[in-house]
């Protein structure tokens, strides 16, 4: 690598003040500055940040066409004396790198990830709005950037990082799921454990037919469709009786970081937790029977998504509303330590 040391150039005024918070729709306003760093030669060049702007590519350029792009998903927090935190970052960029390698493309070194993450958050911490359930949502992201379309891995690619506010991804309300007998995002040996972009762009079609029936969100399924494996663009947990069910992460499975946080969590909490494949059998006999007590999407963005619903074929399954849900307890648990309000002893915050 060139030089580590990051080129900086900071813009004149802060558009902080002039931005109505209460008022944005998430991901439509990002914050005043923006991290990259660019491959070319066999190697990274030196970092930089600089005000957020448009990106210039050449139109042969191979993300366009070949699609080489992954991204991450994380939140910085702010607690009630100002400190600003984030949550497990070396997962993140553990995982970039495993969609990185995955894709073809090169890896991002760890100095590279966080010492970009972490100066450009220092210089934009004044938008990580304090207050349980406001959060600042950063977007790391790698991409092909050589121009020509020749269908092989590029020489040349970006790193950036950017940095959006957020008060809550889901608005409240009913999220019913429909599990998939149909489609999938994922296959055995494919990329469905990744953060590759075009898991994204494929899964929104399945998701729009679902949602033509009155479902928010979708239930991916393995290819036999027998095994229930994520819930939209979160992991999924099942509440049988008393125990909490996931599926085992897998080549089709992303390894979420708030999935992994709650198991430890629910253990704790002496909750009897399987991670183990899932079947639409059991979960949709469960429901018939009244033992499906709850069902609930995990990730980032909503940290815990209580399901209210579940559809399968011609059936749909109301899920009771329980005085104290999994689904409560854990959320606030990890809130607590995401806003730095209860010790951290996984020492999973910095
Ligand atoms: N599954 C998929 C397909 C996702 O896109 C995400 C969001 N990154 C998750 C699960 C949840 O992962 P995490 O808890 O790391 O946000």
């Amino acid at each position: 690598m060139i030089n580590t040391a990051i080129n900086i150039s900071k813009v004149s005024e802060s558009k902080f003040t002039s931005i109505d918070l209460d008022n944005v729709t998430f991901g439509t306003i990002y914050t005043d500055h923006m991290f990259f760093c660019d491959f070319k030669d066999g190697e990274w060049q030196q970092p930089q940040i600089t005000p957020y702007q448009p990106l210039q590519l050449d139109p042969s350029a191979r993300v366009f066409h070949y699609g080489q792009a992954a991204f991450e998903g994380m939140k910085a927090y702010k607690d009630e004396h100002g400190d600003a935190w984030i949550f497990r970052p070396e997962e993140n960029w553990k995982r970039i790198n495993f969609s990185a390698r995955r894709l073809a493309m090169p890896e991002v070194p760890e100095e590279v990830f966080m010492n970009g993450l972490k100066t450009l958050l220092e210089m934009d911490k004044q938008w990580i709005v304090p207050g349980k359930g406001n959060s600042l949502y950063i977007r790391p992201f790698l991409f092909a950037t050589e121009a020509g379309v020749s269908a092989a891995p590029a020489a040349e690619y970006k790193f950036m990082i950017i940095c959006t506010p957020v008060q809550a991804y889901y608005k409240g309300g009913e999220v019913k799921v429909k599990i998939s007998d149909y489609f999938s995002r994922a296959a055995n040996g494919g990329v469905g454990a990744t953060k590759a972009a075009g898991n994204y762009a494929a899964s929104f079609y399945p998701t729009n037919k679902v949602k033509e029936e009155g479902y928010q969100q979708i239930i991916w399924t393995n290819s036999t469709h027998e095994y229930l494996e994520e819930a939209g663009t979160m992991n999924v947990f099942f509440r049988i009786g008393d125990k909490l069910l996931t599926a085992p992460t897998d080549d089709r499975i992303l390894d979420g970081v708030t999935r992994k946080s709650l198991i430890q969590l629910a253990k704790d909490e002496g909750i009897e937790v399987e991670v183990r494949k899932v079947s639409v059998k059991e979960v949709t006999e469960a429901a018939r029977k009244g033992e499906l007590k709850e069902v609930f999407g995990a990730g980032t963005a909503a940290v815990v998504v209580p399901i209210t619903g579940v559809g399968y074929q011609d059936e749909h399954f109301d899920l009771p509303k329980l005085d104290n849900p999994y689904s409560t307890m854990l959320k606030e648990k990890l809130l607590n330590i995401q806003y730095n309000i209860t010790e951290d002893k996984y020492n999973w915050t910095q």
